[in-house]
């Protein structure tokens, strides 16, 4: 059979550890078998990226914005204990945190759903995505510790030098503050990206926040989000139907749990952050759940949510078969090709990553699963190695 051609390249980042051996093992096994497979490769496994000075990381995210859709395999985020291991120059920073820095916009993490592994909340039906703000906000915040008594202050100087003062607290003993940040100009693109998400996926949008507390700040996050709604949305979320909704987080994380699925709950960057990795467990495992980035100027950028599986590298080093759940790997790959098939009106490719996609699901759903999965799936389950999950796969395809 002939090879599926792509008319035009995606960007393919390579990673780490067991991701990265993984990753080599699935384009074998699964792509390249059956794809005239084009990609410009940048290699951000760790000592690449220290061999270049963290380069190949911006590079990679230009080669995004130039070529619109990319797919990035996990990669270790260095600490003190990797800067030793890995003998660093420096502790460079989180790839992610550099690429979402130039490509901008937001992060969104849905489960695959399975028939045979059951969501903890048992109303959920379908997926809930998760569209997570990944700009400012407590992690891009300054702390201190205030070491007795004294006043605090907030201060803005503008740029003709006038300045802005406001209490924080007049403190009587030690204590904390802290000053955090966003900019109208992220929130804005924040809310694009949401909004063009819900439409392609055509899916209700959902965004909550602490407004009645936080009265300028979360305020400001809301009023954005309906300004832009109304100005360049709204027609078009009504002709879909489609709805937006904004609630008060208390009130949506009780909807949420009460709710069927099946929409996008649009969250601020910390409650994102806490709240994918709840709903992600909620549904079954991290290894099951898709990541995607999409920028507010259209271009996307697809990975698996979970990080390179260092304990099971240590045991692959010591010359063990492990049973590594490569789903959302696999997942990240089919985002690409489906999307750079769109892109570029190559029906066969897009065809390939839906039919890829479902010999996933059905291995899975056969029971042909890889060890954290069938912990889940209880004795029914039989257990493959990696390797042997994706021939499992492999054989379904040619069928
Ligand atoms: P992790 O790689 O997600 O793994 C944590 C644990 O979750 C694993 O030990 C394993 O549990 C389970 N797990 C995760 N993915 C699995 C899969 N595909 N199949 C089966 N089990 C899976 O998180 P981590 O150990 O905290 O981080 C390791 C490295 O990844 C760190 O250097 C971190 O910087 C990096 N990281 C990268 C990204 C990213 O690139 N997007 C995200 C997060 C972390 P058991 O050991 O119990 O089987
Ligand atoms: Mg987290």
């Amino acid at each position: 059979m002939a090879k599926i051609p792509m008319l035009n390249p995606i960007v393919e980042m390579d990673g780490d550890e067991m991701t990265r051996i993984l990753w080599q093992q699935i384009k074998d096994e699964l792509i390249c078998p059956f794809v005239e497979l084009n990609t410009e490769y940048y290699d951000l496994g760790l000592r690449h990226r220290d061999e270049t000075d963290d380069q190949v990381t911006v590079d990679a995210a230009l080669a995004t914005q130039r070529l619109g859709v990319a797919v990035k395999c996990a990669t270790i985020t260095p600490n003190a204990q990797r800067v030793e291991e890995y003998n660093l120059k420096q502790m460079w920073k989180s790839p992610n945190a550099t690429i979402r820095a130039i490509l901008d916009g937001t992060v969104f993490r849905a489960p695959i759903i399975t028939s045979n592994i059951a969501p903890a909340v048992r109303f959920w039906e379908k997926p809930i995505t998760i569209a997570r703000h990944a700009y400012g906000d407590v992690y891009k915040a300054s702390e201190m510790a205030i070491p007795g008594a004294g006043r605090v202050e907030l201060v803005y100087t503008a740029e003709n030098g006038e300045t802005e003062r406001k209490l924080v607290h007049e403190f009587k003993g030690a204590g904390l503050i802290q000053g955090m940040h966003n900019t109208d100009a992220s929130i804005r693109a924040f809310a694009h990206s949401c909004f063009r998400y819900a439409l392609e996926t055509k899916q209700d949008l959902w965004f909550s926040t602490k407004d009645t507390i936080s009265k300028t700040y979360d305020q400001t996050f809301k009023l954005i989000f309906q300004e832009i709604y109304d100005r360049d949305y709204k027609a078009d979320f009504e002709k879909n139907g489609i709805e937006y909704f904004y609630t008060l987080i208390d009130d949506a994380v009780a909807r949420v749990i009460r709710s069927k699925g099946g929409f996008i709950w649009a969250l601020k960057n910390y409650d994102g952050d806490v709240m994918s990795d709840m709903v992600s467990t909620a549904f079954g495992s991290l290894a099951m759940m898709t990541s995607v980035l999409v920028s507010p100027s259209g271009v996307y950028e697809f990975e698996a949510a979970h990080g390179t599986v260092t304990r099971h590298y240590y045991r692959y080093l010591k010359g063990e078969e492990t049973s590594t759940n490569p789903m959302a790997t696999i997942f990240a790959w089919t985002g690409a090709l489906n999307k750079r098939g769109e892109l570029d009106g190559n029906e066969a490719l897009c065809a390939f990553a839906a039919k890829l996609e479902a010999a996933c699901m059905a291995a899975v759903e056969e029971g042909c699963v890889t060890g954290d999965l069938a912990a889940l799936i209880g004795p029914t389950a039989k257990k493959l190695t990696s390797i042997e999950f994706l021939r499992n796969v492999r054989a379904r395809l040619e069928n």
